[in-house]
């Protein structure tokens, strides 16, 4: 009797991996998880509230951009949000569309973006380059861009604003492939634009999908779809303006000849970007992106870590990236929140787990995460999601979390800076100041350089955007009640010597015009520019001595 119930016992374990390996195998299979990459005002805040609009996760467009003012009344994480009118909240959007679960992570698209906005493309599987068909790509797509390319993410693009005049859709193709080194393989093709927007050829079905402006359609569900109709159905060269037809019948044979076969491989490679046309402000062409997304996007996949073996997204232990904090979300408590991407295995609410850095277990109390707009409860979640977890000041960005063998995925890369400002405190409050400094760093707010003067103990503050020196100044102030005042370097580039790089190769360069040096928190040479061209001239005359130059730390 009792080695015939060892053995249903190990039949019942058996039987609970199996099922656990097929709800892992299922779930995963599922998420979709991207991120959007624009330039402020292309339209990403109507692309999500469309976006969520199809995941039933609101009702009415013009939810999200009420909720977001709304938001800022009620119980905005930081006063400076509120004076400024602005969201530096980045965390991740959930919803549904026809059983995959999409998660959204949501990069500030205001024009001060600070490094967490990249971090958070270190999150993300896929990246959606959202353009203003008028204005083609801008700088801030390129700057976001370039993170995309470095983590090899498959690009999806989504032309918008057609319903107002635009560039040709070959002007565009030709741009990504510019500037970007991206194959396009459009999947849909626009018939006119602006005034004569007249709708879109979807190449997949070969079908002519006809626009028609409704007022108010674009705040429902409902598209502002006229009809579909086959690109041979005789009754359509009647309903194309005729120079608009002529155009398309020219277009479509030229982009036959481009190819018409859609290169996987390339996609998933980061090398060939799926491009579509529409506008997300009448709801055209969102819902043809949608269905096309959720069946070449990038699922979650393996994660190398440092010891170089790829975790499984569906091995059955939980591990887990903190790639942002972000403090006093809800002023009221003062919280700090730790978004964590699952990579692997199931997260459950109130599990213990490991941080790899330093050994500690931790009980993942309360983790949150966004729901549309509404913060929920999380009790599960899998590879691809992001969960906030109130942080007792256990994590730091990049740690990992892990149930199984303790292990850790590779650092999230620092970005290279391009504003740099002298931190001053008063004098009687060095003490609370040096505090504040090294919490904000340790947070990973700002990054710090020192001069190689050692009597000037000042730190420089090095951002990638404006808004970080505001955020460390109001921190500063709220948080360990020091007043700091800001002196502006006027350099805007900055690079490191390569491995083993240091000083001694500065040595007997001379004086570098428009340069100077300073040192990071590990000592390491770090060479300010005034602009790229005296960065040029640097290295155009000291190439030899120098070496190769880094962007990053
Ligand atoms: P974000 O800064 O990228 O989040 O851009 P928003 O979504 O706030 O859009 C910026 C402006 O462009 C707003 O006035 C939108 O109404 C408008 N917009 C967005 N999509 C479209 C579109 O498809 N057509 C037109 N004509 N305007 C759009």
């Amino acid at each position: 009797a009792a080695a015939r119930s060892v053995q249903a016992q190990q039949a019942a374990e058996q039987a609970a991996a199996a099922l656990t390996a097929e709800v892992l195998e299922r779930e995963v299979g599922r998420r979709r998880n991207f991120a959007i990459i624009s330039h402020p005002d292309a339209g990403k805040t109507t692309m999500t509230e469309k976006l969520l609009l199809y995941g039933g996760a609101i009702h009415e467009a013009g939810e999200v951009k009420a909720r977001k003012s709304s938001r800022s009344a009620t119980s905005d994480w930081m006063e400076l949000e509120k004076q400024r009118g602005i969201s530096i909240t980045s965390t991740a959007l959930t919803f549904e569309y026809s059983g995959c679960q999409l998660n959204l992570l949501d990069t500030p698209g205001h024009q001060d973006f600070s490094e967490d906005t990249y971090r958070t493309l270190a999150a993300a599987d896929n990246a959606v380059l959202l353009v203003d068909g008028a204005k083609g790509i801008e700088p801030q797509t390129r700057k976001l861009f370039a993170v995309a390319r470095l983590r090899g993410l498959p690009v999806f693009t989504f032309v918008n604003k057609m319903d107002r005049p635009a560039l040709n859709g070959f002007e565009i193709v030709e741009q990504l492939e510019k500037e970007f080194g991206l194959q396009s393989y459009p999947v849909n093709w626009p018939i006119g634009s602006g005034d004569r927007f007249m709708g879109v050829y979807h190449r997949p079905s070969k079908k002519v999908i006809l626009y028609e402006k409704r007022g108010q359609a674009g705040r429902s569900r409902g598209a502002s779809v006229k009809a579909a109709y086959d690109l041979d159905d005789p009754e359509l060269p009647g309903l194309v303006e005729g120079d608009l037809w002529e155009q398309l019948r020219e277009e479509v044979e030229l982009l036959e000849v481009l190819g018409d076969e859609l290169d996987l491989e390339g996609v998933m490679a980061g090398k060939v970007t799926p491009v579509f046309f529409g506008s997300a402000m009448n709801n055209f062409g969102v819902e043809l992106f949608l269905q096309t997304f959720i069946q070449l996007a990038a699922k979650p996949g393996p994660a190398p870590t440092r010891s170089g073996v790829a975790v499984s997204p569906t091995s059955p232990n939980f591990t887990g990236l903190v790639f942002k904090l972000q403090a006093n979300m809800d002023p009221k408590h003062r919280d700090k929140v730790a978004f964590v991407r699952v990579v692997s295995g199931k997260f459950e609410k109130g599990m213990k787990v490991r941080v790899a850095r330093s050994g500690r277990t931790v009980t993942l109390a309360a983790p949150q995460r966004m729901f549309a707009n509404e913060r929920q409860t999380v009790h599960e979640g899998f590879a691809g999601d992001v969960i906030g977890l109130t942080n007792p000041g256990a994590f730091a960005i990049g740690d990992t979390l892990v149930t199984g063998p303790l292990l850790a995925f590779p650092p999230i890369p620092t970005f290279s800076p391009e504003l740099f400002a002298y931190l001053r405190c008063p004098p009687n409050q060095k003490k609370p100041f040096l505090k504040g400094v090294e919490g904000l760093l340790g947070e990973g707010a700002v990054q710090v350089l020192y001069s190689t003067d050692e009597y000037i103990t000042d730190p420089v503050l090095a951002a990638v955007g404006q808004l970080q020196f505001e955020v460390v100044q109001y921190r500063m102030k709220d948080e360990y009640g020091v007043d700091t005042t800001l002196e502006p370097l006027p350099y805007c580039v900055a690079r490191w010597m390569a491995a083993g790089g240091g000083w001694e190769r500065l040595e007997g360069l001379g004086r570098l015009f428009g340069t100077t040096v300073m040192k990071d928190v590990y000592g390491r040479p770090v060479l300010l520019f005034r602009n790229e061209f005296a960065l040029q001239q640097v290295l155009g005359e000291h190439a030899d001595k120098l070496g190769e130059l880094s962007p990053f730390a």
